[in-house]
C-alpha cells in the first residue's frame, strides 16, 4: 500500500473539515510539520498537552490531530522556556506533525456537533448557526438542533448523554425538571453559551452543551419565565403557548467530554478519505487519556 505525505493528508483533513468554516478568531489547520514527511500513523486527542504529545511519540505517530489549538494568541517564541514551545520542540524532534480541527470541525458534516446529535439519535437535524456552503451536500454550521424519534423524560435524555460522552470525574449537570418530556434537542460541543438566542429561536426543549455558567443560565431562565408570564397576562387562554416559549432545560457536560465524541467519526472518516484520494490508509488511534482539568468532584450535596 502507498503512503500519503503530510501535505496530502492535510488536503484530506481540510476537505473533511474546511478551514473556511472556522470562526473569525480561530486559526486551525497545520501547526507543526514537514509537508513531505510520510504519514503512516495518526494519533488523535482533544487537547495537545505535553502528556498527549508524549503518548503520540511513544506510539510512533507521524501526525497528531487535536481538536483544541496549541496557540490561541499570536506567538513570539517557541522556546522550551514555556510549555507551548516545549510541545513544539518535542513534536519537531519526534518527527510528528500537529494539525488542529477546531471550530471548522465543530461546523462540518460529521463534525463535533453532528457526532453529538447523531449519538443522541436526533432526526431532522439542522445547524443552529448555518454556514452557507454551496459545495457541501449537507447542512453545515455551528451546533445542531433536531428531534428525538419519540419524547422522553429529561432524566432519560441526561442518562443518554452520560452514556454517550467519555467518563469524567465531574459527570454531567442538569438544569430543569427531570420528569419533563423532551423531544426537540439542541446540541453544541464545547462552550455553548454564545448561541442562547439561536437555541431559543430553534424551540428546543433542552440544550446539551458545555461550560455553562451561573449567570447566563439563571438569567436566561428568569427572562424566559417573565416573558411567559407577560404572555399569560396578555391572553389568559394562551397559557400553553406561553409555557412553550419558556427557556429550555440544560444538560451541561465537561468541555473535553462533549468534544471527544467527534473522534468516533474522525477515526472512520480520515483513513477512508485518505484511501479514496491517495490509496493510502494511515493507522489511527484515539488517546484514552482524560484531559478534563478537574480531577475530583466532592463536597456536600442536598441529598
Ligand atoms: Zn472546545
Amino acid at each position: 500500500m502507498t503512503t500519503a505525505n503530510l501535505s496530502q493528508v492535510v488536503k484530506v483533513l481540510e476537505t473533511l473539515y474546511p478551514l473556511r468554516y472556522a470562526e473569525e478568531w480561530d486559526e486551525p489547520g497545520l501547526i507543526v510539520g514537514d509537508p513531505f514527511a510520510p504519514i503512516r500513523k495518526i494519533y488523535c486527542a482533544v487537547d495537545p498537552t505535553e502528556a498527549i504529545v508524549e503518548e503520540a511519540l511513544e506510539w510512533g505517530a507521524d501526525l497528531l490531530v487535536t481538536h483544541h489549538p496549541l496557540f490561541f494568541r499570536s506567538v513570539h517564541s517557541v522556546s522550551g522556556m514555556g510549555f507551548r514551545g516545549e510541545i513544539v520542540n518535542k513534536l519537531v524532534h519526534g518527527h510528528c506533525g500537529l494539525w488542529v480541527g477546531h471550530t471548522n470541525a465543530d461546523a462540518a458534516h460529521r463534525g463535533v456537533s453532528e457526532a453529538l446529535a447523531d449519538g443522541l439519535g436526533l432526526v431532522e437535524q439542522t445547524p443552529l448557526v448555518p454556514i452557507d456552503d454551496p459545495n457541501s451536500k449537507y447542512p453545515v454550521g455551528l451546533g445542531r438542533v433536531g428531534n428525538l424519534p419519540r419524547a422522553m423524560s429529561l432524566e432519560a435524555l441526561a442518562h443518554s448523554v452520560a452514556d454517550l460522552v467519555p467518563p469524567t470525574e465531574r459527570g454531567i449537570d442538569v438544569a430543569g425538571d427531570l420528569s419533563m418530556q423532551v423531544t426537540r434537542v439542541a446540541v453544541l460541543g464545547g462552550s455553548g453559551d454564545s448561541v442562547f438566542d439561536e437555541v431559543r429561536a430553534s424551540h428546543a426543549d433542552v440544550y446539551v452543551t458545555s461550560d455553562l455558567r451561573h449567570h447566563p443560565v439563571l438569567d436566561a431562565r428568569q427572562q424566559a419565565l417573565r416573558e411567559a408570564q407577560l404572555r399569560i397576562a396578555d391572553d389568559a387562554a394562551d397559557e400553553r403557548a406561553a409555557a412553550a416559549v419558556a427557556w429550555p432545560a440544560f444538560i451541561n457536560t465537561p468541555h473535553y467530554a462533549s468534544e471527544k465524541v467527534w473522534f468516533t467519526y474522525a477515526l472512520e472518516d480520515i483513513p477512508a478519505a485518505c484511501f479514496q484520494q491517495y490509496g493510502a490508509m494511515p493507522e489511527m488511534k484515539l488517546s484514552p487519556t482524560n484531559t478534563d482539568p478537574f480531577t475530583a468532584h466532592l463536597g456536600p450535596s442536598l441529598d
